[in-house]
């Protein structure tokens, strides 16, 4: 199916949540007919106090299994597409389907299949209302025995069943097994299943439409109205997600990362604004719109760490040291984040949730393996990473950071630049942590 023009575009809850959002999709899909094959969430909150139709199948299987009376939620949930369908203007008849879950939820009701369902009647609607093929997830998107999505044999349901269509719309979020069992992705997963349904259509561009204009570089909620990212490289998102920066489900980038197929998160409720474009490097993109300047893709960071302090003379020379003190961690299935060393210490650096309630056991466990001179665990730090390819090249960057913390007098208590050269992370205590944003945001942006 090689077009050199193919979008493959994903609308989230709040893009079809409404008949006015409804309005909105149409209106984007038909000023650019690329757009040929549409995955979409299921309606999503309409105001502040509205709830996902999601989150109404999931109390509504709720009841259900518990015996309670699940008929009132089950009708406000059928009412949400009637609702929508009738601000269209337009006759959708799923009385048939709304008998089907109704007929399930009083049996044995299966959770993946009823969750599923909002994602599956919303997209019967769309096609309803834009009278284009309804194609369902459960024929392309496959999961294999353990709960996996088998990507291989999804690309390739996905090319038979898409191959002699100009469009389609298809529901995000769920697939089958081969038996033809319904399953669905964690929270979220339409982001996934647009990024499958771009790779098995070898698409030129996914795009993801939400109710923002792009990505922030930094937490709005900490700096007033920071500017958006145009530009950002795979390898970058991935280090702002870790630390905290979600624009998406984890999953979904890594199919259209693999694929080298650029992603753009778009505003349904301001569709001309362009965005953020990510891509497999940002001087590439930089490149190809002219506009190559060095610059930062964003600010994340995370509270919540602690810090295993370890001591020992001559730590340095001692072959193995390191390995056993994580040793004791990794008995205890915990992960570590970080690991700055010293000549004489080493810092481990974890979540703190991770380590709770084995503090006294985790001290003795690593004293008794590493002979160390002293353990201690310290809490109240947070961590803040700074993301920009080639950083380790940038003599600027550094300079910057540090003279926005010393600017605002917030000691550091940590500072590690990885192998990567895509970040630089420094510690601060947790109290200091919004300052430290602001005050770095203020000198790098
Ligand atoms: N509707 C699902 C959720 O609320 C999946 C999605 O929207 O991506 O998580």
């Amino acid at each position: 199916m090689t077009d050199n023009n193919l979008i493959v575009a994903k609308f989230g809850g709040s893009s079809m949540a409404s008949a006015e959002q409804f309005r909105k999709v149409k209106k984007i899909l038909d000023s650019n007919p690329a757009r040929r094959f549409v995955v979409v969430s299921a309606p999503g909150k309409r105001n502040d106090t509205d709830i996902k139709v999601t989150d109404m199948l999931i109390e509504c299987h709720r009841a259900a299994t518990r015996g309670e009376n699940f008929i009132p939620i089950f009708n406000a949930i059928c009412e949400r597409f009637n609702a929508i369908a009738e601000g269209l203007g337009i006759t959708f008849d799923a009385s048939y389907d709304f008998l089907n879950l109704k007929l399930h939820l009083s049996t044995y009701p299966d959770y993946n299949y009823v969750v599923s369902r909002g994602e599956y009647f919303n997209a019967k609607l769309l096609a309803t209302y834009l009278d284009l093929p309804f194609v369902d997830a459960k024929n392309i998107i496959i999961f294999d025995d353990n709960g996996h999505c088998d990507e291989p044999s999804t690309y390739i349901a996905i090319r038979e069943a898409l191959k002699d269509k100009s469009r389609a719309i298809i529901p995000g979020f769920y697939g089958a097994t081969r038996e033809g069992r319904i399953k669905t992705f964690s929270r979220g997963g339409s982001d996934l299943s647009g990024s499958l349904v771009a790779v098995g259509t070898e698409a030129t561009l996914y795009e993801n439409w939400t109710d923002v204009s792009g990505m922030k570089a930094t937490d709005p909620r900490i700096v007033e109205n920071p500017k958006t990212i145009d530009f950002i490289s795979y390898k970058e998102l991935r280090e702002l997600s870790y630390m905290g920066a979600n624009v998406m489900h984890e999953a979904a980038v890594f199919p259209v990362r693999q694929a080298k197929i650029p992603m753009n998160i778009k505003n349904t409720n301001s569709p001309l604004d362009a965005g953020t474009i990510i891509g497999s490097s940002h001087r590439l993109a930089c490149l190809q719109h002219e506009q190559c300047e060095e610059r930062i893709a964003g600010i994340a960071g995370k509270i919540g760490f602690s810090s295993i302090l370890v001591e020992k003379h001559m730590m340095n020379v001692e072959v193995g040291f390191i390995y056993r003190a994580l040793e004791v961690l990794s008995s205890r299935g915990i992960s570590f984040e970080h690991l700055p060393s010293g000549i004489d210490t080493i810092s481990i650096i974890v979540a703190t949730k991770a380590i709770e309630n084995q503090e006294t056991n985790i001290i003795e466990e690593i004293k008794k393996a590493t002979k160390a001179d002293s353990v201690e665990i310290r809490h109240g730090l947070s961590l803040i990473c700074v993301v920009a390819e080639h950083i380790s090249t940038r003599h600027d960057i550094p300079q910057k950071i540090f003279a926005g913390l010393a600017k605002a007098q917030i000691k550091v208590k940590m500072i590690d630049q990885g192998a990567s050269s895509l970040n630089i992370i420094i510690g601060v205590a947790e109290e200091d942590y919004e300052t430290a944003i602001r005050a770095i945001y203020k000198e790098v942006f």
